[in-house]
């Protein structure tokens, strides 16, 4: 049988307890969802800021679709950007101090397009090398492990070990990525002790902020405006839409040469139909949206919440000060078995496990919004408890 390998890796997935499953979602208001006809609170979501619903963000997305219509009809460079685009990428370039911002019709495209820009086919001469987080997001180590670059990894969060690799590569191509918030952990990168080692002549440094945009820093900016970090200092910041934001969708921004040598030679950006402009223009809303600091503080209040209640009831957490809030469990079976039970107790929390994260360090990630009210946090500390202590 030709394709025998697919029934044999199903197989082996399910024997190991890794089989994953989709959920039907039926309907999901405010941190409810249902799903099989059951009503459950729902703490594995990243509308952070509870936007995905918000009145001003559904109206904005309405008033787009009246205006551009619902597709965007063609990709960027034929005739698929609109004022809108243009409008967000403006805003964007502005509130972050960089000099130009190009959107991605995801997360997971904008990771590719850099490493497939910077390392892609015009550099075979000179293949450079890449220096990852150990825990960098799946899309990016996707686009890195895609391309002819050496690729390395630093241990988690290590600035030292990062400047052990940094020392050993002499190659003029090199580029560092990291995350502003890790996705699976929530903790965040040491960027006051990364960005001083980068010899910014010979080295990109690159920020993943899809979990710090739109939650930290006084403007939802991220991490850059937390850590104040400028364009010389992090010359590739991206950023995404699906959470914090409400939307969908994500950009980078960087130097104008960087920006335009993307329109050029990005494949993922030339060759794919752009995202709405209705789509554009409600992440603009969403993030000009004077309800973003309101909801940012409550986050806040949510997140000491939940930290307060978890210690007092005995429950480990992993150090975290974001909405990002896992309880390590490491073992794939029972990682499933504790959100089996919890959603018995009308708790939705996903059990994450490996390869999504590494082996043995299976969890529960519990994601936390400024959609939650104080009694959500307390029903889901009660159920933690049970689940975990008795
Ligand atoms: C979600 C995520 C992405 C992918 O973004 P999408 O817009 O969902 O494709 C990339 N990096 C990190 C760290 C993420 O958490």
């Amino acid at each position: 049988m030709a394709f025998k390998f697919i029934s044999e890796a199903l197989k082996t997935r399910s024997q190991d307890g890794l089989l994953r499953r989709r959920q039907v979602v039926e309907s999901a208001n405010g941190p409810m969802i249902q799903v099989e006809g059951k009503h459950y609170i729902n703490f594995s979501s990243n509308d952070y800021l509870a936007m995905r619903r918000s009145t001003v963000v559904m109206q904005a997305w309405a008033d787009g679709l009246a205006e551009f219509g619902a597709g965007s009809g063609a990709s960027p460079l034929v005739t698929g950007y609109t004022n809108a685009h243009q409008a967000l990428e403006a805003y964007l370039a502005e509130r972050l101090n960089r000099e130009k911002v190009l959107l991605f019709n995801s997360g997971f495209s904008a990771n590719q397009a850099i490493c497939q820009g910077l390392f892609g086919h015009i550099h075979q001469k000179n293949p450079g090398i890449i220096i990852a987080d150990k825990l960098m997001h799946a899309s990016f180590v996707e686009g890195a492990q895609g391309v002819s670059a050496k690729f390395s990894r630093f241990k988690h969060n290590d600035a030292s070990h990062l400047q052990e690799l940094l020392s050993k590569s002499n190659t003029k191509n090199t580029l560092v990525a990291t995350e502003g918030v890790f996705s699976m952990d929530g903790d965040q990168a040491p960027l006051t002790n990364i960005v001083p080692i980068i010899n910014t002549e010979s080295t990109w440094l690159m920020v993943d902020d899809a979990h710090g945009f739109g939650t930290l820093g006084d403007n939802g900016l991220g991490v850059v405006e937390v850590f104040n970090l400028s364009q010389q200092q992090v010359p590739i910041l991206m950023g995404t839409f699906g959470k914090a934001i409400g939307t969908a969708g994500a950009f980078i921004a960087g130097s104008e040469d960087l920006i335009n040598y993307l329109i050029n030679y990005s494949r993922h950006y030339i060759y794919s139909t752009s995202m709405p402009a209705a789509q554009a223009y409600a992440s603009l809303t969403s993030l000009n949206a004077k309800l973003g600091h309101e909801r940012r503080q409550v986050l806040k209040e949510r997140i000491e919440l939940f930290k307060a209640l978890a210690d007092k009831a005995g429950i480990t957490l992993m150090p975290s000060d974001t909405a990002i809030q896992p309880v390590f469990i490491g073992c794939p079976e029972k990682a499933v078995a504790a959100s089996g039970r919890l959603k018995n107790l009308g708790i939705w929390v996903t059990a994450i496990r490996y390869p999504t994260v590494p082996r043995h360090t299976d969890r529960l990630r519990l994601t936390l919004s400024a959609g939650h009210d104080e009694r959500d946090i307390y029903a889901l500390v009660d159920a933690l408890q049970l689940t975990l202590l008795s």
